[in-house]
């Protein structure tokens, strides 16, 4: 069983109220038993929503409470960036699953590098809030822009 982000697989959950839909992802995974989680929707935020940010570190730091994740009205949403996490890591160890494909840059889901906290489109090296928590339990996570890698590991 692998967990996917619901944005590649065409759910529109995203900030914005649209999708990610990859279809290469989708293709890929056609054989395979998959379940479909979206984090931030998980963690309780509404669709559309204001984008967000880890401001202050990355996923790990969010996790160990010296990083927070920051809408751009300028309200905190970690708490519910947390929430989501824990909500994601639940649904994948109901379901057995030892690997994810997450969408790549996200502050929930991004697994190498997400925005910087300035809303600039400029990016930094580190993870997600999701991505943080589900490495930290042993579970592999992959971005869409992994297809060669994900392809050894099914
Ligand atoms: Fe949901 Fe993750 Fe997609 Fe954002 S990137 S919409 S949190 S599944």
């Amino acid at each position: 069983m692998i967990a996917v982000s619901s944005c590649l697989l065409g759910e529109d959950c995203r900030y914005s109220g649209n999708n990610n839909y990859d279809r290469r992802i989708t293709e890929l995974l056609e054989d395979e038993e998959v379940i479909s989680i979206c984090p931030e929707v998980l963690g309780g935020l509404s669709t559309p929503r204001p984008p967000a940010e880890i401001q202050g570190g990355d996923g790990k730091g969010v996790l160990e409470g010296i990083a927070r994740v920051i809408d751009k009205e300028g309200n905190d949403v970690t708490v519910s960036f947390i929430e989501g996490a824990r909500e994601s890591l639940a649904l994948i160890k109901e379901h057995g699953c030892s690997l994810a494909i997450l969408k790549a840059k996200s502050p929930s889901c991004g697994s190498r590098v997400i925005y910087d906290g300035s809303f600039s489109g400029n990016k930094k090296a580190g993870v997600g809030v999701t991505t943080a928590l589900l490495q930290k339990e042993g579970i592999e996570v992959f971005n869409e822009e992994e297809i060669d890698r994900i392809i050894t590991k099914l």
